[in-house]
């Protein structure tokens, strides 16, 4: 079981905290802030911190009520295949309670933690009262052919239907199902491409290893052929520097792969079928089954919004869980924590995005899953563009091979555009006003351009110590095309603390309102201003020319 959340609200279940974590390594603490002290992580707010453990399918043990944990979750608990597995546990640790994540492996956790405390956990499930497993969810290694029938499989085996145990499972010899010859229900585990019958479940091992050295696309003709289920296959190994795409596990091996020689190195007792460049070799079960290579790597460029957790998206937060090594700018590389004691930061100064890039490609390439993060959108004056420049100047198979994904995030003028009202409700025209990438006659060409043309304007980069007068600049080009009444949306900080939204006029707006961590945008000739019912100001651009 891997890095377990421990939760908790107050000191008084520090103590209850430690006596779990030490019982298992790599789980963490983490304490609300402010009132807890000693903590791993603080988490600033319970409700958000708990929903966003379960987004991360992180397993999670809350000291505290029960029913507290399962309110703050109530909204989350639609899918029972996705959650993880969660469990209450009393401040001075005299009750542990399985809550959610019954396929997987929280009775299992409950059981553990309950030895640890000295206390008998509160395990509901009957299958595994009875068996001490249940068929829903095998061990890793396994898949459930017609996982449809398990849940009645599993209640005639609990009212005391006998079963013909086929084939070979080790892991059966620790449930107390024991083989019946004469039972109507067939539990059957093959890595054969057996259609089940009525009253038959199939469990397929995943104990075929497939080598390929060429020819790929014919691995499932040639499974089928040779009447194995693709359920069954662990991985298939390819040279390093293949190219593929494929919809089994991928290990990559370095070097020359001789598929039999591969074979064999990975099986204790293979039984070969040989097809030129693919051959398949079928261990005794999947524990027999040994990893060469290293799996592809995958390399994600996510934007995680404006700032909150609560702009950004789920994707992203999947993203962030499931990663070995997260890659940025340092702020950004914070803003995208607390991290797992088992996840390296790779934080890094600013104006560096090559260096980071090439960095993320070379440990994805060597089968780690990397996230480089941006903040706002990774494809608006952000790293994803980086990341595809570093790939594009590559001629490295390996680079090229890597699983590369960008997942878009919330862009500062998006966030700052929803506070104000609707300010780039029509056509508009985002740039950045930096002149370290371009030349500074290129902003002044676009700028005319685009104000003549009468869009909404969004900047980025608007003002920096090393760019102090590029901005005035850039407003006595706007004002030659455009009325001083025109309105002006100031988001800074948008999302972070210290937000603000100022909301002034072309004719009033003076560099000094603005800095690096703003986001400035000026309304075409038709955005209107009103008093909204706080004081402040709605700001938008109608979706039409009068
Ligand atoms: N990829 C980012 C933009 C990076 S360029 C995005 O999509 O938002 C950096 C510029 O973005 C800053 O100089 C500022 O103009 C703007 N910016 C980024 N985050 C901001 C925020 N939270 N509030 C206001 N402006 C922001």
């Amino acid at each position: 079981m891997t890095h377990l959340a421990i939760v908790i609200l107050g000191q008084g279940s520090f103590n209850t905290a430690q006596r779990i974590k030490a019982g298992l390594p790599n789980s963490q603490i983490l304490g609300l802030a402010g009132r807890v002290t000693g903590a791993d992580v603080e988490i600033a707010e319970f409700g958000p911190a708990l929903r966003d453990l379960y987004l991360q399918n992180r397993p999670i043990v809350v000291v505290c009520a029960a029913g507290i944990v399962i309110r703050t979750l109530a909204s989350l608990l639609q899918n029972k295949r996705a959650e993880p597995p969660v469990l209450a546990v009393a401040e001075d640790g005299s009750a542990v309670v399985p809550l959610m994540g019954g396929l997987h492996g929280v009775n299992q956790i409950a059981r553990q933690i309950g030895t640890i405390l000295g206390t008998v956990p509160a395990i509901t499930t009957t299958g595994e009262i009875r068996f001490n497993f249940t068929l829903e969810q095998p061990p890793a290694g396994y898949t459930v052919r017609n996982p449809q029938a398990a849940k009645t499989f599993m209640s005639d085996l609990l009212s005391g239907k006998g079963v013909r145990v086929e084939g070979n499972a080790p892991f059966l010899d620790a449930t107390r199902i024991t083989h019946d010859p004469d039972g109507p229900l067939r539990l059957l585990i093959t890595t054969k491409d057996h259609e089940p019958a009525a009253d038959e479940l199939v469990l397929h091992p995943k104990s075929v290893v497939i080598a390929a050295t060429g020819n790929w696309s014919n691995i499932p003709h040639i499974l089928a052929e040779a009447g194995i289920s693709p359920l069954s296959v662990a991985y298939v190994a390819v040279p390093e520097t293949a190219t593929l795409s494929l919809d089994f596990p991928i290990r990559l091996v370095p070097g020359e792969l001789t598929a039999q020689h591969m074979v064999y190195a990975a099986i204790a007792e293979p039984e070969l079928l040989g097809r030129g460049d693919i051959v398949i070799g079928t261990a005794v079960s999947p524990d027999a089954v040994s990893l060469i290579g290293h799996k592809r790597g995958r390399l994600a460029v996510v934007g995680l919004g404006p700032g909150s957790k609560d702009f950004m998206p789920p994707a992203v937060k999947a993203e962030l869980a499931r990663a070995q090594h997260i890659i940025g700018y340092f702020p950004y590389v914070e803003m995208a924590g607390p991290f797992r004691p088992d996840q390296t930061a790779h934080a890094s100064d600013n104006r560096v995005e090559m260096d980071r890039s090439r960095h993320a490609f070379s440990l994805a390439a060597k089968g780690e899953d990397v996230v480089v993060v941006s903040s706002g959108d990774p494809g608006i004056f952000a790293m994803a563009t980086a990341v595809i420049e570093a790939l594009h100047q590559s001629d490295d198979p390996t680079w090229h091979g890597v699983e590369l994904v960008i997942l878009p995030g919330i862009s500062a003028a998006n966030a700052a555009a929803s506070l104000a009202g609707a300010p780039l409700g029509h056509d508009f025209c985002v740039m950045s006003l930096s002149d370290n990438l371009k030349p500074w006659e290129v902003i002044e060409t676009r700028l005319e351009l685009a104000t003549k043309a009468d869009f909404a304007l969004a900047f980025y980069n608007p003002i920096s110590k090393a760019r102090p007068w590029q901005l005035g600049r850039a407003l006595e080009i706007i004002r030659a095309n455009r009325a001083s009444q025109t309105p002006v949306v100031l988001g800074r900080n948008v999302g972070r603390p210290g937000e603000t939204i100022i909301v002034t006029t072309l004719g009033d707006l003076t560099p000094d309102m603005v800095d690096m961590r703003t986001v400035v945008i000026i309304g075409s000739s038709v955005t209107k201003t009103f008093e909204r019912a706080d004081g402040g100001t709605w700001v938008y651009t109608p979706r039409w020319y009068e």
